[in-house]
């Protein structure tokens, strides 16, 4: 039996009534582990977008791509979630990170960042649904799907967070893509194969591991995102010890500096890196608020320019 057929076997017996929840991080794995189900036959009950404010915006436009096919193929619409700043009340990660002169806890080699801007507002919608609370009370679980590749980072990351899982909690937690060893570029085919473009790869603008060339892609693209992320590693200097910068061991500045004078300078020249914070990201749609977190006292709101 084929890997992919045994991870067909795999979910349709796993399927047998469990909610199933597809975190979709709107990137390469997570688009491929969708068609997938659609190649299937399995229509999830959910498909969750946990927005950090701070995606690139080509993301943020592949919502336009996606939500058309998974309306033809019969699949729920995308569910967008955010988690302001509980106190704060920060509309992204970037800004929390402005506010408070520090850099994403993946630059520490912590993962709050994750955890707080996907993790929880993802488990707060899933917990908030009829299913899960019928499931609950079944004492059955909610099957949450994520999109992680057979790579070898990918796969660390599975195991790892396979060790920290709750076999008895209210989820359980299933990676399609590894366990059918779909690597990153079979998800390309897959996307393709489906009529899809291939999305960009999807992480925040400031995330601290994006590789080199990454940062460089930002500064050609995004030279406006790159003097944000810029402003983001200046403000936190201060507070650095043993972290050098946005790439925890080295400094997105010093290796523009060193790889890259020239755009570097234009970027400056443009954008004043020390004050540049560019207007809010405008989705338009939208999105779902945890209760602890609703200023307004609303389970949604729309974000706008600012
Ligand atoms: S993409 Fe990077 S910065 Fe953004 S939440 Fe995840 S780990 Fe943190």
């Amino acid at each position: 039996m084929s890997a992919l057929a045994r991870q067909e076997t795999f979910l349709q017996s796993a399927l047998i009534g469990q909610p199933l929840v597809v975190s979709y991080g709107m990137g390469v794995d997570s688009t491929a582990l969708l068609v997938m189900l659609e190649w299937q036959g399995i229509r999830p009950d959910a498909i969750v977008f946990a927005d950090t404010g701070s995606e690139k915006p080509e993301t943020y436009a592949y919502a336009t791509v996606i939500e058309p096919w998974l309306q033809r193929v019969g699949f729920p619409a995308l569910t967008i979630v955010k988690n302001p700043s509980p106190i704060a009340g920060h509309a992204s990660l970037i800004e929390n990170c402005l506010d408070n002169r520090t850099l994403p806890s993946l630059a520490f080699g912590r993962h709050s960042c994750s955890l707080k801007w996907k993790v929880s507002p993802n488990d707060a919608w899933v917990s908030s649904q009829d299913w899960a609370r019928a499931a609950r009370s079944a004492d059955a679980q909610v099957l949450r799907l994520i999109g992680y590749d057979a790579s070898a980072p990918d796969l660390r990351r599975r195991n790892k967070a396979l060790r920290v899982t709750d076999p008895a909690g209210p989820y359980a937690f299933s990676y399609p893509l590894c366990e059918s060893q779909i690597t990153r570029d079979r998800c390309k085919e897959i996307i393709l194969g489906a009529g899809l473009p291939v999305p960009v790869k999807s992480a925040c603008t400031i995330c601290p591991a994006s590789h080199k060339e990454e940062v460089l892609w930002l500064a050609q693209h995004h030279p406006d995102l790159l003097a944000e992320a810029l402003r983001v590693e200046n403000l936190a200097t201060h507070n650095l010890r043993s972290t050098r910068g946005l790439g925890r061991k080295w400094s997105w500045r010093e290796y523009l500096e060193a790889e890259a004078p020239d755009l570097l300078r234009q970027v400056r020249a443009d954008y004043d890196t020390a004050q540049h914070m560019p207007a809010a990201y405008a989705s338009g749609a939208e999105v779902w608020i945890p209760k602890r977190q609703r200023h307004d006292h609303t389970a949604t709101m729309r974000l706008t320019a600012a």
